[in-house]
């Protein structure tokens, strides 16, 4: 048996050979004369772990992966600085409205106690995200160094001959499997945890309810989103990071476009809200801002929780505003207003679609991390074929969660500089700067008010509250003096 290895060495670009190995390592034929370097990868990665698809990576490849991946952490950096002009304070002007202690003010409201816990709970799903990572990891583990998976794709191989069936048999096993082994850290952090700190309406039996609905759409979603990327790596063996993507956007676009009208209704009961003063007003607002809505929907989220939120969801043609009867019920006209400006801010600053375009980028790079960690990681005990086998689907995932993980920074800050641009366009649509300082009084429940500068950066995809009646006050103050010029 001989196969094909490729060289590359990324560093100095001038090498590159082909070397024709047979099974013990011996080299049986180079295009040109191989470094040591080579031999040794070779030996290291090829022989002992017979991961013959290794020639797939080009020179030419490489260097387009490289390239993106040094092209991101750019696009990392401008993130991350440009995240910083949300904490510019204006210089005192002498005038007599401050911006600093009209935000002060507005924290003064909150009781020490209850900020306490607020930033307890915050700060504890750091950790918990961290703990959650490896308890994923650990999993995966499991299941390929057992060889639970390959057997889960022997038993998918027996039960049909088609490859599609057998795929999709492979993720409804390693669904359920996972469900159910990580159901007692589910019930910690989404069930115990939320009652300890008041947030959970939800009786057991309620929850664990909403938890099959949930494993029901994953396992629809899942299969079909799994299934399609398998397909494209089948398919297009050497260009599947980039192919892959654009299938995980049409997918993302497609769970976007469906969840207001097929999936959130599992969950909420979904109701026009009621004709009146605040609706026509909402309407108002949608009209003045080029937002097509002829409705304005409320839903019952007090039967989960007590939080107050509101959203934007679908995509094209399902777009449609809803506000959570937490917001209706516990906050002023003024307030729900303020949100509503800031939600339409999404909409007519067109965020659905430039989140979509960010993360196909974010993801193009973890499909092309996957590609280059998965055949080092890969041993040859767990019995992955190669990286198209969907037994290799536990060291797939684990690896793009090592990646989503690392890069949450990015993520976040892409998330928070729109939530920050909604912010700034809710203000000018709605006028309301203190009706929306005191809705992120109320969302300071369940996020920390006032972090430090760089853990806002690292762990927030909103601007924090304090930034946020900041930039309302500051709102406040421009308006207040230009209505006295005039
Ligand atoms: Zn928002």
């Amino acid at each position: 048996m001989v196969t094909h290895f490729a060289c590359y060495n990324t560093s100095a670009r001038a090498h590159y050979c082909h070397i024709r190995v047979n099974r013990a390592g011996e080299t049986i034929k180079a295009t040109s004369e191989p470094i040591p370097a080579c031999l040794s990868e070779a030996e290291r990665i090829l022989v002992p772990n017979k991961l013959f698809s290794f020639g797939y990576f080009s020179h030419m490849e490489t260097n387009i992966v490289m390239s993106i991946i040094r092209a991101t952490l750019l696009a990392f950096l401008v993130v991350l600085f440009s995240s910083s002009a949300l904490h510019a304070e204006s210089a005192s002007d002498g005038t007599t409205f401050d911006v600093a202690s009209a935000t002060q003010a507005y924290l003064d409201r909150l009781d020490p106690e209850q900020r306490a816990a607020s930033d307890a709970y915050f700060e504890g799903g750091y950790w918990l995200d961290l703990w959650e990572l490896l308890y994923g990891l650990l999993i995966a583990w499991i299941l390929l160094n057992f060889r639970i998976s390959t057997r889960m794709r022997d038993l998918g191989e027996k039960v049909s001959r088609f490859k599609f069936l057998r795929v999709t048999s492979y993720i409804v096993q390693y669904t359920l499997i996972v469900f159910v082994v990580s159901f007692p850290w589910v019930i910690y952090r989404n069930f115990v945890r939320e009652h300890d700190y008041g947030f959970s309406n939800l009786d057991f039996p309620d929850w664990f309810g909403e938890q099959l609905i949930g494993l029901g759409v994953s396992l629809v979603m899942s299969t079909l989103g799994i299934a399609l990327i398998y397909l494209v790596i089948r398919k297009a063996p050497k260009t599947w990071v980039i192919w892959g993507s654009f299938a995980g956007i049409a997918m993302l676009s497609f769970v976007f476009m469906v969840s207001p009208v097929f999936i959130n209704p599992l969950f909420n009961d979904y109701q026009s809200l009621s004709e009146g003063p605040l609706k026509e007003n909402i309407l108002s607002l949608a009209r003045a801002n080029t937002v097509p809505a002829d409705d304005v929907f409320t839903f019952d989220a007090s039967k989960q929780s007590t939080r107050i939120s509101a959203n934007v969801s679908g995509l094209f043609g399902t777009t449609r505003i809803s506000l959570n009867d937490n917001l209706l019920n516990r906050t002023s006209p003024d307030s729900i207003q303020a949100v509503m400006g800031h939600e339409m801010g999404h909409y007519a600053l067109n965020h659905g679609p430039k989140m979509l375009i960010s993360f196909g980028i974010v993801m193009v790079i973890g499909f092309a991390f996957v590609r280059w960690a998965f055949d080092r990681v890969n041993k040859s005990s767990w019995g992955i074929r190669d990286v198209g086998d969907i037994a290799g689907l536990p060291l797939m995932i684990a690896l793009f969660s090592v990646y989503l993980f690392l890069v949450s920074p990015l993520t976040n800050s892409i998330i928070r500089i729109n939530e920050a641009e909604a912010d700034i366009f809710g203000l000018n649509a709605s006028r309301k700067p203190d009706g929306f300082s005191e809705a992120i009084l109320g969302l300071s429940e369940y996020r920390k008010m006032k972090p430090g500068y760089w853990e806002e950066i690292i762990f927030f995809d909103h601007p924090s509250g304090y930034n946020r009646i900041y930039l309302s006050m500051q709102w406040k103050k421009e308006n207040l003096e230009s209505s006295v010029e005039d």
